[in-house]
């Protein structure tokens, strides 16, 4: 090995282990390498925040009819062609703008929409929060001292250490499965058995999760495909909710057609056999 690989630093977050050399950004765009380690570098970088119904997370079953405060950064380690939300996930901190905030700050804020307002916490969603969860552990900590709860909106590939020191902390979480296969992954960019693990140790660990399919027609939409997912999800749980939604043209799929609505509802009933709660989404 050369001198320049042996300076490399490994990132633990997530199954791609980047190996950065001193300022060099992973490939999240989200951590960088600072004095031999790789630090979160968009920690307390808000782009997007606003008081959201939790359905909209989507969860369903904990605490319905409640806001939760929702913020976001930017960055992820994943790359879906499909992406929803390219603006912030997919950029640095370069070029996307953002407003920087304390734990304490938004916990306070938090706090302040509790009356009034049905805020019960804090939900680290729009980006990928576990590629910056030092600052999703902090807030936790402190939305937790103020008595409130914490929502988790994550692809789920992160490594088990990383989901085992924030689990915890996490009341309810809606985790990606974004499709049934490690091919699927490998075409979206993602791991699939640290995704699935991801939603074991949630589960293991009391807090509430929930399950997010996006159905994109021609990729995941096979009767086989959704009940392969369900039959993974009943094997940690019948209990956890699944949420069927549909696709709309984004990012690299901007030309393709949306899912008919009929699909979703035939993927809904499939997997209605081997899960209590499945819902529709976008439809
Ligand atoms: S979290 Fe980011 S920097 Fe770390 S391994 Fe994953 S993609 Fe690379």
């Amino acid at each position: 090995m050369s001198d320049a690989e042996e300076a490399r630093t490994v990132c633990p977050v997530c199954p791609r282990h980047c190996r950065l050399a001193e300022g060099e950004t992973g490939f999240c765009r989200a951590r960088k390498a600072e004095g031999g380690r790789v630090v979160c570098a968009n920690y307390g970088r808000v782009t997007s925040i606003a008081l959201d119904p939790i359905e909209k997370k989507p969860i369903s079953f904990f605490k319905p009819g409640c806001n939760v405060l929702s913020i976001g950064s930017y960055g992820c380690n994943m790359r879906c062609p499909f992406c929803q939300n390219a603006s912030i996930s997919q950029r640095g901190g370069g070029e996307v703008s953002f407003q920087t905030a304390t734990p304490a700050e938004l916990a306070d804020a938090a706090l302040r929409l509790k009356k009034g307002q049905g805020n019960i916490g804090l939900a680290y969603t729009y980006n990928e929060p576990l590629v910056g969860w030092e600052f999703v552990r902090d807030c936790a900590r402190e939305v937790r001292a103020r008595g409130m709860e914490n929502i988790l909106v994550s692809n789920g590939c992160a490594e088990a250490g990383v989901v085992e020191e924030i689990a915890p902390l996490i009341d309810a979480a809606n985790i990606d499965l974004k499709g049934p296969s490690r091919e699927f992954y490998d075409w979206a960019g993602g791991d699939f058995s640290s995704v699935c693990s991801t939603i074991g140790i949630l589960h293991s660990a009391g807090c509430h999760v929930e399950v997010t399919t996006l159905v994109v027609p021609g990729r995941n939409d096979s009767d086989a495909d959704i009940d392969s997912i369900a039959a993974f999800i009943a094997s940690v749980s019948p209990d956890i909710p699944l949420h069927v939604t549909r696709f709309f043209p984004r990012w690299r799929m901007a030309d393709a057609r949306p899912t008919p609505v009929s699909d979703v509802h035939r993927l809904v009933d499939v997997a209605r056999r081997r899960l209590r709660n499945v819902l529709a989404g976008n439809c």
